[in-house]
């Protein structure tokens, strides 16, 4: 099994050397774990996508450890930049145009645009200290289509020995991925609803348009099957059946087999939905509540639509 190693001087060292010598780190974020390699080595990025079974026209998002370094790679426009400095570090990520200069071709699926995001993280500043800033991409370190990992177990369990550590942070604050924004020149489109509520943009942004229907496809690589678990996911679920595992929001009198929030709070939810899915997936079925759709609830049930989605690859 690879190391699962704490988050001390000296192990957050060897991470920076093995990233900067093109090997894989499994790192804790404030969304969920992912899984990095230095952005500007080919042979490191073409490992990232072999290891997780991503197809290759499944763009990465490029992770930057200052918000500084943001213009470096893209064209950042005055509605990017007052998005920058409100959100960064944190879960947000923007979709700009590309730069004159480029990370590895492998990232980018060809495309004229590029995904940056500054992340909120124990180790930045540390392995700045050692020499390494980045730039890295940083896809979610499970199985390409699986649940997300949002502690160091799941990413052992679904990932192995194919990484080269595994940084141990604990539990994800977030538990669910980065908003994803694109930045056009008088507006901008949520590509994948997030840890951040579309309803936060509202302030920053006069044209703000939610991407057009579930499940159709608005960017490369947002796969209608993503995020899921082997059993089939039945949702809205108002009670348990016979055969089938649980999951309850809010207060309740069904016998839940995890309730994501006893109290009804999304952020709770949202931080225990995939560890839910994992530990549940025993069972042919597991059949989901209602979670209202404000909020960060968009997000919460983007992703349970994604887990119920017939498995098309
Ligand atoms: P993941 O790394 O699995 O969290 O997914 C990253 C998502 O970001 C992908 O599914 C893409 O849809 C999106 N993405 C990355 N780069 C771009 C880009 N240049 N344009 C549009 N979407 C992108
Ligand atoms: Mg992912």
């Amino acid at each position: 099994m690879p190391k699962i190693a704490n988050i001390t001087s000296k192990n957050l060292e060897e991470a920076a050397e093995i990233l900067t010598s093109g090997g894989l780190v499994a790192l804790p974020t404030e969304t969920v774990y992912g899984l990095a390699a230095h952005a500007l080595q080919d042979k490191a990025v073409r490992r990232v996508y072999a290891v997780k079974g991503r197809p290759s026209h499944n763009p990465l998002i490029v992770h930057i450890m200052d918000s500084a370094h943001a213009e470096h790679w893209a064209k950042v426009n005055s509605m990017a930049r007052t998005l920058i400095q409100a959100f960064w570090p944190g879960p947000l990520t923007l979709v700009l145009p590309k730069s004159s200069r480029s990370v590895s071709r492998i990232a980018g699926a060809e495309l004229e645009t590029v995904a940056l995001r500054c992340p909120k993280t124990t180790w930045a500043t540390a392995f700045k200290n050692f020499g390494f800033d980045g730039p890295l991409v940083m896809p979610s370190a499970n199985r390409s289509g699986h649940v997300s990992p949002t502690t160091a177990q799941h990413v052992a369990d679904d990932l192995g020995d194919k990484v080269d550590m595994i940084l141990d942070g604990g539990e994800c604050q977030n538990g669910i991925e980065s908003t994803v924004l694109k930045i056009e020149e008088d507006h901008a489109i949520v590509l994948r609803p997030g840890a951040i509520p579309a309803e936060e943009f509202v302030p920053f942004i006069s044209d703000l348009r939610l991407a057009s229907k579930p499940g159709k496809l608005i960017a490369p690589g947002m796969m209608k099957s993503h995020y899921a678990p082997k059993a089939h996911v039945r949702l809205d679920a108002t009670n348990k059946r016979a055969g089938e595992n649980y999951i309850a929001f809010g207060p309740t009198d069904l016998e839940a087999d995890f309730n994501i929030s006893p109290t009804g709070d999304l952020k709770e939810a949202a931080r225990n939905l995939y560890s839910a899915l994992r530990l549940l997936d025993n069972k042919d079925v597991i059949a989901v509540a209602p979670v209202p759709t404000e909020g960060l609830g968009a997000a919460i049930n983007d992703r349970l639509r994604r887990a119920a989605a017939n498995k098309e690859h």
